[in-house]
């Protein structure tokens, strides 16, 4: 018999909140690379809940999440308000058009009553009220409080160097030690595809992505009920913050391998310049600068399910720049693949690995 039903490679928001799920129902091993949990992407984001981002696909994700993320009391109201010039009419449409009959409340708004000193040529505005902070590291810290409570264990340092077929189970030799699992689940953001082949499947060709966000002060500080505000062409999003900071991202997406990635000046100035474009305000200092990883399939969709071609292992990876917004529906999905329990709110055909390879099932 094996030590566990389940081990859980990486224990970010995924592999938490999936932990969390089953792990009363399930004897669950959650094993972590580094010191603490959530030092990668999770730890990395910009903390905000918004149902269009990712497009209509995610959005069924990010929208069953909500309740769960709200009743945990990780939600706050921001609201967000998508910006662009007369050029930008078109992109204006077209996300109205996607998102219609959604139920995702879409409105179109002159930016200039939202934002003080928009600078001229800002003239179309998209809002999404129900775009929300959240406060991923309640949301994290949750998620292992109640996979500890529902008797999941969590081996940190615990870095997954091998994983072996035999009989019914895995064999995983780990930086603590070796374990026997009946099921693993690659829950290791960046690292998916690695983990993947150490345990002899095939790769999906998932992706890593860098992104940069920095915290600002400016002169003057953004109104406390100022929206995240974000460009229609993609190219930069910004937010404001406790203390009267703003968090920016020049919406960078620059392919790089799963390291522990840090920001570049270039990107930076990048963020800085674009923010300038939209409002009159000045920058009085750079406080905070870092970078993350977010890590895409081909398709960037993410993938939940069984490999099909080795039995016994499960993809739970590709949470791309939404595994915060989507952790709660991604995980209920992927429990319920797991245990073999009906499919609930979204389902879950379109997130199959089996859309990468015929030979899947
Ligand atoms: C700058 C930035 C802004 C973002 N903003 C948002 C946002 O506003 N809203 C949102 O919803 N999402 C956002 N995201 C995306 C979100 O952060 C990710 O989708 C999410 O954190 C992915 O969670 P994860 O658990 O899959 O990955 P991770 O948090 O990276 O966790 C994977 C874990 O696996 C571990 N691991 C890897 N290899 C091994 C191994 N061999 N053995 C053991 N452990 C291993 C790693 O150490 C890591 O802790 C943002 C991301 C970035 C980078």
């Amino acid at each position: 018999m094996s030590d566990f039903d389940i081990a859980i490679v990486g224990a970010g928001i995924a592999g938490a909140t999936l932990a969390a799920g089953i792990g009363d129902r399930a004897r669950v091993l959650l094993l972590e690379a580094e010191d603490q949990p959530g030092y990668h992407a999770t730890g990395r984001s910009a903390a905000f809940w918004s149902e269009t981002y990712g497009g209509p696909a995610i959005q069924p994700l990010t929208t069953a999440s909500g309740p769960a993320l709200s009743a945990g009391g990780f939600l706050e109201p921001l609201g967000s308000l998508h910006i662009g010039g007369a050029d930008d009419a078109a992109l204006a449409e077209a996300m109205l058009a996607e998102f219609e009959g959604t139920g995702v409340a879409l409105a179109q708004v002159d930016p200039a009553e939202w934002i003080p000193g928009l600078r001229a040529g800002w003239t179309i505005g998209v809002h999404e009220p129900s775009c929300a902070y959240i406060d991923v590291g309640a949301c994290h810290g949750d998620a292992l409080a109640r996979a500890r409570r529902a008797g999941a264990v969590l081996r940190t340092r615990a870095a997954l160097r091998s994983a072996e077929r035999g009989g019914a189970g895995w064999r995983l030799t780990t930086a603590a030690g070796v374990f026997s699992a009946d099921i693993l689940v690659d829950a290791a953001g960046a690292w998916a595809d690695p983990v993947a082949a150490m345990a002899g499947v095939t790769p999906l060709g998932i992706r890593a992505f860098r992104r940069t966000m920095v915290q600002l002060r400016t002169e003057p500080a953004p109104p406390a009920d100022l929206p995240h505000i974000a460009g229609l062409r993609g190219d930069f999003y910004f937010k404001p913050e406790a203390g009267g900071r703003l968090w920016l991202s020049p919406h960078d997406e620059i392919e790089s391998e799963a390291i522990d990635v840090a920001p570049e000046e270039m990107d930076v100035a990048v963020a800085i310049d674009r923010f300038e474009h939209v409002v009159d305000w000045r920058v009085a200092a750079v406080e905070r600068r870092w970078a993350g990883l977010r890590s895409f399939a081909p398709d960037r969709l993410p993938v939940y399910g069984f490999d099909g071609a080795v039995p016994g292992f499960f993809w739970f990876a590709g949470q791309g720049g939404f595994g915060i917004q989507t952790a709660p529906a991604a995980a209920d999905l992927a429990a319920r693949l797991i245990l073999g329990d009906a499919p609930g709110a979204v389902d879950p055909a379109r997130y199959a690995p089996a859309r990468f390879r015929a030979n899947l099932c």
